[in-house]
């Protein structure tokens, strides 16, 4: 497998962090992960500019224009002949002497690897996945996409002890997200939930061509918050990643969403996402 690091793709076994790196000492950078399919980069734009926002709230300089991250991507599906799958990038405060203070001279670390991964024919796709609730546990920038991710470790394996796939994590009675995706639930009467953005959650990617998507497909939209005993009383649930683009969700907590298989509205979603990232020589 060919990786990116620091100006230069080499087979992974020689991509070496140093020890010093802030990313490994602090957690001190930030990260995107896009989905692949048919070798292109679904919404790149989107999460460019994500990522953009992430460098800046946390002061970290922007190594590459969107012209060159594009560039550099693009070389990385090819050197790996990437079809369908995950492109992960982070960008750390760099090398330096360990010290919480901002180094002066330290270059950002750019490290950028490729998952290949079924997307489109995933199991859990046709079968949906459980979910169990678990405290909210992370910090109050949750919108900042920070490789700091120890709640969502904890979290997550909290859910795979309980036999379920994803983590949905809980604030205050009300669902903010999953542990690496964004929650959605659909009404008795039809309608889509999904909470609104602000700094509890993450500007989901895939959630935002979710939402124009159900814009474009006549589906009501509700974006509040909801608790989890709504969801548990919800017609269907789901969740959107750029990694899985739309997930059934079909048990909450060891209860079946409604009669326990994915829904109509849910199956609809995740048809209209797939349409959309097929479709060739989109931005
Ligand atoms: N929420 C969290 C906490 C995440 O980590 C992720 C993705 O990793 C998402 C939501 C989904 O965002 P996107 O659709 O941009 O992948």
């Amino acid at each position: 497998r060919i990786v990116f690091l620091n100006g230069s793709f080499l087979p992974l076994e020689e991509a070496k962090v140093p020890f010093m790196d802030r990313g490994f000492l602090f957690g001190d950078g930030v990260y995107e992960g896009i989905g692949v399919l048919d070798g292109r980069l679904i919404d790149n734009e989107a999460h460019l500019e994500r990522l953009e926002r992430s460098l800046s709230e946390v002061r970290i300089p922007n190594p590459y224009t969107r012209a060159e991250w594009t560039s550099l991507q693009g070389e990385i599906v090819r050197r790996n002949g990437m079809q369908e799958g995950f492109i992960y990038f982070q960008v750390t405060r760099g090398v330096a002497e360990r010290d919480f203070f901002f180094p002066e001279n330290a270059k950002p670390t750019v490290a950028m690897f490729t998952q290949a991964k079924a997307i489109v024919h995933a199991p859990a796709a046709e079968k949906g996945i459980a979910v169990v609730t678990v405290p909210d546990l992370r910090w109050e920038r949750r919108d900042i996409k920070s490789i700091s991710l120890l709640a969502q470790v904890l979290a997550k394996q909290a859910a795979k002890e309980a036999g379920a796939q994803e983590a949905w994590l809980v604030d205050e009675g009300f669902v903010t997200e999953g542990g690496s995706s964004s929650a959605f639930i659909v009404t008795p009467t039809g309608s889509i939930v999904v909470r609104p953005l602000s700094h509890a959650i993450l500007p989901g990617i895939t959630r935002k061509s979710l939402l124009r998507l159900s814009k474009e497909g006549g589906i009501a939209l509700e974006e509040r918050r909801f608790t989890v005993e709504e969801a548990y009383e919800a017609a269907e649930a789901f969740l959107t990643s750029a990694s899985n683009f739309v997930l059934p969700v079909v048990s909450i907590d060891g209860r079946p969403v409604a009669d326990g298989k994915p829904g109509p509205i849910t199956r609809k979603l995740r048809e209209l996402y797939l349409q959309m990232a097929s479709a060739p020589a989109l931005a």
